[in-house]
């Protein structure tokens, strides 16, 4: 539920940031440079011809007879002659006649008369020229023919096989068998888990059905770049055994409004044909993002909504499941989320210590090793990698064994090669250093501790150290609550105590503070300022309305609604309120110094701790102090009931 943000560049590196540089359009280039070409010929065409007129072989002859004609020219198949009374004009004013070359014939009479009447001859090459010509013709038609072709094709594969345009050439990949299964896929248990369901359905869906059941048709892979989420498809379609259909929502970006529609509609009935199968959607975000934004396109939304049509169109007994990733889950359209479509959101975390053991065996499966090799204390030093540095790793490593003119691949090649990859070109932040690692695990055990202390039941599911989703570096999961209607005011000192108990502990163990609370500090700041102006919690204000919160389903804020003198004071008032809940979370943590340093250690250790642990390590240290107020020497408790 909450993440804390200590993490300054959030989204860090994005692996698959849609980045590709656009492809270069050619092709229109070709097309319109083709037709311009041709028109040109045309025109020119149509000009030289525009000054020919058409005369009979007979109007030859009589010109020729009469003495009218002052030069002829011979061309392939004509006669072509100007008048005198031409000649005398203008030369753009010109008419030139032509008539028919009566082939065939012995023109050498005709010739000599023309010589006779001492008209000047021309003859034209004329084969030649026509030759060329008509293969000149050809090759242009032939040209403009292909072209025509090409961009039926292309139009006919972009609209995914509208019409008889040819078939679809869309960038669906279709694997028949993916060939990965669950065993290539390491960790992420509970992620292979919530998938076994789908497995289970794919390979026989009337065991659902029969009982009336509907799957899901879809579930949504949520994580980090390179967390196995495309992995995690493929093993699913890979153990189910039905093909696996791939298509990236960064694939639709550049395409033309109605083409990305069109594709997805392709994409589903192909699938339709071939189900049982995987439809993956990888990068869903590119064209899932949610429609009310600025940045939303006209195109992106028809993509959008085409997407949901087919996956409210489809029927899932065929059993078709469609699988979607995405490390943007919160900028998702709602509509995509809402039951029915992707409604079950798989987590695909970072993997901790054990993860990233298995991941490393794995991927040296097929690495030969040296006998020094110690993966162990490679995944430990590996904090914050995930599943893709760690393949990449391994190969790095056999590579420099390689250049290093070894057979196999020992721990310094693994070590070598893990700074290069990871530690290496930028430090990406994922990487923690051992002290920030102590600080995250203190901040977050201190949230999480004075929520139990207080609360008395168990505060979270889950905190984990592994940096995680969006860039948190630390990740604590809260129980969820009922959902409530109504909460008091002690409830809600109890929530701020526990929100700025992760800054408290900070200050406790290490005297100092760090980045990582500013997104405690501001959902405190946010409740503190409800408390006082909408809630009437405060004793100075009263049951005055102070602001008002506008846009409820959007940022849920709170926005001062009184004079300014007024505002300066319920600054003031949140001020001492932070400062009261600061001061008694830090009481409680130091009253429980020795428990908030035991649950770190153990964090720090196994870098994920669940609610019932750490509610275990709470009880015994209840147990032990319930057990020294018994004995009558030492009343001490008391003071920490409260
Ligand atoms: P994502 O789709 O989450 O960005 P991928 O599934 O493409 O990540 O993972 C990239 C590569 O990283 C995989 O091909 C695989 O070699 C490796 N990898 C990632 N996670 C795991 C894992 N849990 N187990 C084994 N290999 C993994
Ligand atoms: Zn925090």
């Amino acid at each position: 539920m909450n993440d804390q943000q200590r993490n300054p560049n959030p989204n860090g590196p994005n692996k698959n940031g849609g980045n590709t540089p656009p492809k270069p359009k050619i092709f229109p280039l070709i097309v319109t440079g083709l037709i311009i070409f041709l028109m040109m010929n045309l025109i020119a065409g149509w000009i030289s011809n525009s000054s020919l007129e058409k005369k009979t072989y007979s109007e030859f002859l009589d010109y020729l007879q009469a003495g009218q004609i002052a030069e002829v020219e011979f061309t392939g198949d004509r006669i072509i002659f100007l008048t005198k009374e031409e000649a005398a004009k203008d030369e753009r004013l010109q008419i030139n006649y032509y008539t028919g070359l009566i082939t065939n014939t012995d023109n050498t009479n005709l010739v000599r008369q023309l010589r006779q009447k001492g008209i000047s001859i021309n003859q034209k090459p004329q084969d030649n020229a026509a030759t060329v010509y008509i293969i000149y013709q050809i090759l242009s038609t032939v040209l403009l023919v292909g072209v025509m072709w090409f961009l039926m094709r292309k139009i006919g594969a972009m609209s995914g096989g509208m019409g008889g345009m040819g078939q679809s050439k869309a960038k669906v990949y279709m694997e028949k068998e993916t060939g990965i299964t669950f065993a290539d896929v390491a960790g992420q248990d509970e992620a292979k888990e919530s998938l076994e369901e789908i497995i289970d359905f794919l390979h026989n869906p009337q065991k659902y059905t029969s009982i009336g059941a509907k799957l899901p048709k879809g579930a949504l892979l949520v994580g980090s770049p390179g967390t196995g989420k495309t992995l995690l498809a493929k093993a699913v379609a890979g153990e189910a055994n039905v093909p696996f259909f791939f298509i990236s929502g960064s694939d639709f970006e550049e395409m033309f409004v109605g083409v990305g529609a069109s594709r997805v509609r392709d994409l589903f009935q192909q699938a339709a044909k071939v189900a049982p199968c995987i439809i993956f959607i990888d990068e869903i975000d590119a064209v899932g993002h949610t429609r009310d934004t600025k940045f939303g396109s006209g195109a992106n939304d028809q993509t959008l909504n085409q997407l949901l049509a087919e996956i409210d169109g489809f029927d899932s007994s065929k059993g078709v499941v469609c699988l979607a990733a995405t490390n943007r889950p919160e900028v998702l359209d709602k509509a995509l989320l809402r039951a029915g479509r992707f409604d079950r959101q798989i987590i695909v975390d970072r993997p901790n210590l054990q993860g990233r053991l298995d991941i490393l065996k794995v991927h040296t499966r097929k690495i030969r090793l040296t006998e020094d090799v110690d993966l162990r204390q490679l995944a430990q030093a590996t904090a914050g990698a995930v599943g893709a540095d760690l393949a990449n790793l391994v190969n790095e490593a056999a590579l420099r064994a390689v250049r290093k003119g070894r057979q196999a691949v020992n721990q310094e090649d693994l070590l070598a090669s893990f700074e290069v990859v990871i530690a290496g070109t930028e430090k990406k932040n994922t990487v923690l250093t051992d002290i920030e690692k102590r600080m995250v695990a203190y901040h977050e055990v201190g949230h999480a501790l004075v929520a139990a202390l207080e609360k008395h039941v168990t505060p979270v599911t889950k905190i984990t150290i592994v940096p995680h989703t969006s860039g948190a570096l630390g990740y604590t999961m809260y129980t969820p609550e009922e959902e409530r209607f109504l909460s008091t005011k002690d409830e809600l000192m109890v929530e701020l105590r526990t929100l700025v108990g992760g800054r408290a502990a900070e200050e406790v163990v290490f005297g100092t503070r760090s980045t990582g609370a500013a997104n405690d500090i501001a959902r405190a700041t946010d409740l503190a300022r409800k408390m006082i102006t909408i809630y009437g919690m405060s004793d100075r204000f009263g049951l005055m309305a102070l602001s008002t919160v506008q846009s409820k389903y959007l940022e849920n804020q709170a926005y001062m609604d009184c004079s300014q003198a007024t505002a300066a004071e319920v600054d003031r008032e949140i001020q001492e309120l932070l400062a009261r809940v600061y001061g008694e979370a830090k009481d409680i943590l130091l009253r429980n110094r020795s428990l908030l340093d035991e649950i770190a250690q153990y964090l720090l250790i196994k870098e994920t701790i669940t609610g019932a642990e750490l509610m275990a390590y709470i009880e015994a240290d209840q147990k032990a102090a319930q057990k020294t107020e018994e004995t009558p020497s030492a009343p001490a408790g008391e003071g920490d009931a409260q």
